[in-house]
Parts: C-alpha cells; structure tokens; sequence
C-alpha cells in the first residue's frame, strides 16, 4: 500500500535563502505525519543545496525537478539532462505542467520521451495531465484526458509503470485564477483515469498513483483526499509555506 503522495511545485518561486528555510522548516514537521510521502519541487538552481540540506538531517522528503530534457548531452542550450539532475540525487521528475504546454510549448509527444527518459535515468517521473475550459465545456474532458495519458505513456513497460506518478490538473482551475473544482467531478475524471491506466496495464494501473491538484487549499483539501482514486495531493500556492502545508497535512 502506497503512502499518499502530498508535495508542491514551487514554479519560478523563492530564493536560495527561502528555499532553504522552508525546507529546514518543513522537514521536522513531516516527522509528525509518516502517513504521507512528501515532496517539494524548485528551482534547478536551488537543487544541490537543497539536496544537502535533506541529506543532512536524513529526512524522507523527496525531491524534484520541474522540468527536463530527454536527451543526456548535446547541443541543447539552457536545457538541463537527466545524467546532470541524477548527479544531484533526485527522486521525481515533473512532466508536462499545464505552464510548460501553454508557454513553452511542450507536446505530448515531448512529455513521453521525457518521461521514457526519467524512467531510464531511474527516476520517478511525475507526469501531470489537465483539460482546458473550453475542452471541459464542450464535454470533452475524457477525450482530452486519455489522449494526455495514452500519449505520455506510449512504449512504457508494464513492469516500470509502478514506477510512475500521474498528477491531474484541469488547467482552469490551476493558480490565481482558478476556479476550484467540484469534488464530484474529480471524483468522475479520476475514476476515468483509473480505467484508462487498467486497460492499459491491466491490475498493475491500479497502483499507479493519480495525484490530483488546482486550487487544494484547506477548504477543499481533505474532501479531494477522501476520494478513492485519488492517492495524493499536488499543491501550489497553499503549500509555499510550511505552515499552511501543516495546516492542510491536519486535515487531509
Ligand atoms: C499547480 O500549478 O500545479 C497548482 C496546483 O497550483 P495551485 O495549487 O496554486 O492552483
């Protein structure tokens, strides 16, 4: 039985100072909840130190990068290789960010051969999925969805999918602007994203944990975890403080 997955994303956020006091910050706070796995995702640039910092109290808190390419050298200018984060020791690789499509163009087909990568690399790669407004709208949010997943997972080996995360994010209800989703209708798509994984891998998509994220706050944060096919959480703004992320750990 997995651990619930709690972790955050902290986009182009914090300084190497912040960074380092959260995490120092937040490490004695996770002690007090070893029913959750946490992680935390910055900036590439805060990662060795970062890295050292976890080390040095041997504290479970995985750690991530936000982005990566698929390659492990070349001629790639500003883009950092899985052999390069591997040497920093991290845990999970964040795919596909709803951020990464709109503004830097990111295909699916990119996020699959990122993740085929991180796989290879043995890392966990966490690859997020999300419809937009007009997707969901139309009434086409499955379609949407599937085609996300199928693609993103495309040549996977049944016996590495374990190895995956997937994180849902409707795109509309993702940062200042979002529009907190009804807790039925993620209970609906990630019990769509269930069988999409089973019909892909049979039993083994059962246990591949689907993280769900946009807007978690301490609101709305233990209805989405009382779910049955959600097995964690993806936090954004409500998690950049250790204490606000204690505050929604309590009620989760
Ligand atoms: C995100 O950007 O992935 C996210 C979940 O952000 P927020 O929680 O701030 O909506």
């Amino acid at each position: 039985m997995n651990k619930f997955l709690l972790g955050t994303n902290w986009k182009m956020n914090k300084t190497l100072t912040e960074s380092i006091q959260y995490t120092n910050d937040l490490m004695p706070i996770i002690e007090k909840y070893p029913q959750f796995e946490f992680f935390i995702i910055p900036s590439y640039t805060h990662l060795w130190k970062i890295k050292e910092t976890i080390d040095a109290q041997k504290s479970p808190l995985k750690l991530g990068a936000q982005n990566m390419h698929q390659e492990d050298f070349g001629q790639f200018t500003g883009e950092i290789s899985p052999v390069m984060l591997k040497e920093i020791g991290l845990d999970v690789i964040e795919l596909g960010h709803s951020e990464r499509r709109q503004y830097f163009n990111e295909t699916d087909e990119a996020v699959n051969q990122k993740a085929l990568a991180a796989l290879k690399h043995g890392f966990i790669p966490l690859i997020c999925i999300g419809e937009q407004l007009a997707d969901k709208n139309y009434g086409v949010s499955k379609e949407m969805l599937a085609k996300q997943l199928k693609i993103a997972l495309k040549d996977m080996p049944a016996n590495a999918i374990s190895n995956f995360w997937i994180a849902y994010e409707p795109v509309w209800a993702i940062g200042v602007n979002g529009i907190p989703a009804e807790t039925s209708y993620v209970e609906e798509i990630h019990n769509f994203l269930r069988t999409v994984l089973i019909d892909l891998y049979g039993t083994i998509g059962q246990e591949i944990p689907l993280l769900f994220g946009g807007s978690v706050n301490k609101n709305n944060a233990s209805d989405y975890a009382r779910l049955e096919n959600v097995d964690g959480l993806f936090i954004g703004r409500s998690a950049w403080e250790p204490d606000l992320f204690e505050e929604l750990m309590v009620l989760v």
